[in-house]
């Protein structure tokens, strides 16, 4: 026996996959009666962001709606110029008249302290503030813009997110470490020094808010990066140095299945590490996509880790040469459209249907035993096989499909099903 035979022989019991316990201060975002908790034991949090005109006060709404029913639990606006902020509580406004009472959040570059200061309704009505310490002003004048920003946030019992991005990294800052490094036997690399001015700007501004009065509980920090490699280095650095609720997302992720990779790549290592508790995938959206593309794949991120349900799961086999048609595919596709276009409504009437596992198999091969892992299965015939569909409900084989009509009868089966077991009567 081989060395390696023997080892595999005496092994331990491999230990179950858990992500690693947050430690982060747990603080409230809430709009009136609608408080969502950000860290410390609280779910991770989906965010998004608005594409629109944000003085387009109507435009607005009904976009973060849109991103709301998606999943979003905070709507992150621009708030760049007087109108802007003149249209805010519009904005919130017809938000609570509409029911969505998602908590918005503004992100405020440059001018935040003026605008906030100016308009007094603006800041009452957004329940964060995004704040990016490398667009307050320079020097002391960028001190006293960002106090100002802060103070208005104290007194109105509001959460800050400071948003450092490399894009936009204080420059004051970059200057005196890179100057430390000079002076260093070894220096760093230049990334690395790059890397401690991100989390020095988001610590040191943390601190400087929490002398200023801000309870540390309100404050979320992110430092945005567009490198998959360069943001885990970031994160799991920052998350050493501090307990602040930390922000997730990689900033300009790009377009498409570009997008949404590099961000589940970086986001999933992060989390399963249990650093981040809100995530932002920051797609650029192809032309005529929805925006809610966004809020889908942060909700994926995180159903696909088993960190939460969102909406339930269609597991599909990609098909080969055994699949004799392309029947499986658009039934998978047609089952799990219908899934997640019924959640708006079923997640009032079937609390907890999120949980709901259907399989959709191509053949006999993994067919049977993947359909009885679900709640629901079916595996539909491969090459050479009666032209039959069993159905497994609960792991048990239920019954069998055959004919043109395989599809409509599933989707009245898997109803039902729900209707039986999430339903009020259930
Ligand atoms: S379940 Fe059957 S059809 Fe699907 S991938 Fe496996 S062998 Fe191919």
């Amino acid at each position: 026996m081989d060395a390696w035979v023997q080892s595999a022989s005496s092994c331990e019991p491999i230990p179950l996959t858990q992500a690693r316990p947050r430690r982060t201060r747990q603080g409230v975002v809430a709009w009136g009666d609608h408080r969502v908790t950000v860290g410390g034991n609280a779910p991770v949090r989906v965010q998004s962001m608005t594409n629109t005109d944000t003085a387009d006060a109507v435009g607005t709404a009904i976009q973060v709606k849109e991103l709301a029913l998606a999943g979003s639990e905070l709507v992150r606006i621009t708030v760049n110029n007087d109108e802007a902020a003149r249209a805010v509580p519009y904005i919130r406004e017809q938000l609570d008249r509409m029911g969505v009472n998602v908590p918005l959040i503004g992100d405020f570059h440059y001018n935040g302290h003026r605008l906030l200061s100016d308009h007094p309704a603006c800041a009452e009505a957004l329940s964060k503030y995004r704040i990016n310490p490398g667009n307050v002003g320079r020097g002391d004048k960028g001190d006293r813009q960002f106090a100002q920003m802060v103070e208005i946030a104290a007194r109105h019992d509001k959460a800050i997110r400071i948003g450092v991005n490399w894009g936009s990294l204080d420059q004051d800052l970059l200057a005196r470490l890179m100057d430390q490094n000079a002076g260093r036997s070894e220096p760093w690399e230049a990334k690395q020094v790059m890397y401690e001015a991100l989390i020095t700007s988001a610590l040191e501004s943390a601190k400087k808010a929490e002398e200023i009065g801000l309870n540390g509980n309100n404050i979320v920090l992110s430092c945005k990066v567009s490198g998959v490699q360069d943001l885990i280095a970031v994160y799991q650095a920052l998350a050493q140095r501090c307990d602040y609720a930390l922000h997730l997302g990689l900033t300009e992720a790009g377009m498409g299945t570009k997008g949404a990779v590099a961000s589940a790549a970086a986001l999933s290592v992060l989390l399963q590490q249990g650093i981040g508790d809100t995530i932002r995938v920051s797609l650029t959206p192809q032309p005529g996509e929805a925006r809610t593309q966004e809020v889908v794949i942060a909700l994926e991120i995180l159903q696909a880790l088993g960190m939460r349900a969102f909406v339930p799961s269609v597991t599909a086999c990609p098909g080969c040469g055994r699949t004799t048609s392309t029947t499986f595919q658009e039934l998978a596709k047609q089952i799990d459209d219908y899934l997640r276009s019924s959640m708006p409504v079923w997640r009032a009437r079937y609390p907890g249907v999120e949980n709901l596992k259907v399989a959709v198999m191509g053949c006999i091969v993994n067919g049977p035993g993947e359909s009885k892992h679900a709640d629901i299965g079916i595996s539909l015939p491969g090459t050479g096989e009666a032209p039959a569909a069993p159905i497994f409900i609960d792991g048990q084989k239920a019954m069998t499909l055959r004919g043109d009509g395989i599809a409509r009868e599933f989707q009245t089966i898997v109803e039902n099903y729900i209707e039986k077991r999430f339903g009020e009567h259930a």
